[in-house]
């Protein structure tokens, strides 16, 4: 893969995923440009894909709440102004709440719809006459939750099935202008948004434990390894898919309790 010269949006690049696919994507040469809420974070993954190799310029750090319009629409056109184009754009900011639809309420609907899926959609919106000029490429950060149903995470599970849809209404639309849009579908991966979800660390151990059974591979999966899977579909290796959902889950979306 070469992303030399290609211009790259991460979302969520503070943390977890989004910041183990910054890093991959500067293995690369790709041109950063790194958004999230945590600019302490930001700074820091800017600097290990800095040093990622040689040559590399450090990435470009745009602070902003996705779930606030004004901050969607700062972070598209200051890239736009920085790099003057947009070759890959990486939907994979994203946060985790648990509810049943006894103990949910709209509010954390709306929470979790206004990070998850409103603001890929606003983004996406604004990014893609950029991505039709470069013929440049969508991937979204969705979960095995977007192909599988689960028990207690409901808002958190119609969120990225609306994602999923998402990813294959908008490759419809635009396969034709040379634009392709993928989704990949992590099974459960060790960064922070269980933690920040609400599991303590206890509880996060245990559910860590509770993976090697959950997932056919026996563990749960690294960050890195789903940076792998959204280089590749961003990349020219994946020229001929578009609309796909790719399950990067150790095999999770293919078992049924027996
Ligand atoms: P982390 O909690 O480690 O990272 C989440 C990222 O999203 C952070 O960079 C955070 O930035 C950003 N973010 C959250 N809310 C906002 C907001 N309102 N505005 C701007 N940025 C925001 O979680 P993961 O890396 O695990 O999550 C990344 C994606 O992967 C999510 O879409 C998640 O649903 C998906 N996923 C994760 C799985 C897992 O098991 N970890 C499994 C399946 C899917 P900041 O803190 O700077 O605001």
């Amino acid at each position: 893969m070469n992303f030399t010269d290609k211009v790259v949006l991460i979302t969520g690049a503070s943390s977890g995923i989004g910041a183990a696919t910054a890093i991959h994507f500067s293995k690369y040469g790709a041109k950063l440009a790194l958004t999230g809420r945590n600019v302490e974070n930001l700074q820091k993954v800017a600097e290990q894909c800095h040093n990622a190799k040689e040559g590399n310029l450090k990435p470009f750090i745009i602070p902003g709440d996705v779930s606030n319009e004004n901050d969607v629409k700062n972070i598209l056109s200051t890239t736009i102004k920085e790099f003057g184009k947009l070759d890959v754009l990486v939907n994979n900011a994203g946060i985790l709440e648990t509810g049943t639809i006894e103990t949910t309420n709209v509010e954390q609907y709306d929470r979790v719809f206004n990070v998850n899926v409103r603001s890929v959609y606003q983004l996406t919106n604004l990014a893609v006459p950029y991505l039709i000029q470069t013929k440049g490429s969508i991937v979204n950060v969705s979960s095995v939750n977007g192909i599988r149903s689960f028990p207690g995470v409901l808002a958190y599970n119609m969120s990225k099935a609306a994602l999923d849809q998402l990813t294959r209404c908008v490759a419809l639309e635009l396969g034709g202008k040379g634009v392709r849009v993928n989704s990949v579908n992590p099974g459960v991966t060790i960064t922070e948004i269980h933690k920040r979800g609400g599991m303590n660390e206890e509880q996060y151990a245990k559910f860590l434990e509770r993976a090697k059974e959950t997932h056919i591979l026996g563990r749960p999966g690294q960050a890195e390894e789903v940076a792998r899977a959204i280089a590749f579909l961003a990349s020219d290796e994946a020229s001929f898919i578009t609309g796909a959902s790719l399950p990067v889950d150790g095999g999770r979306h293919a078992m049924c309790p027996r």
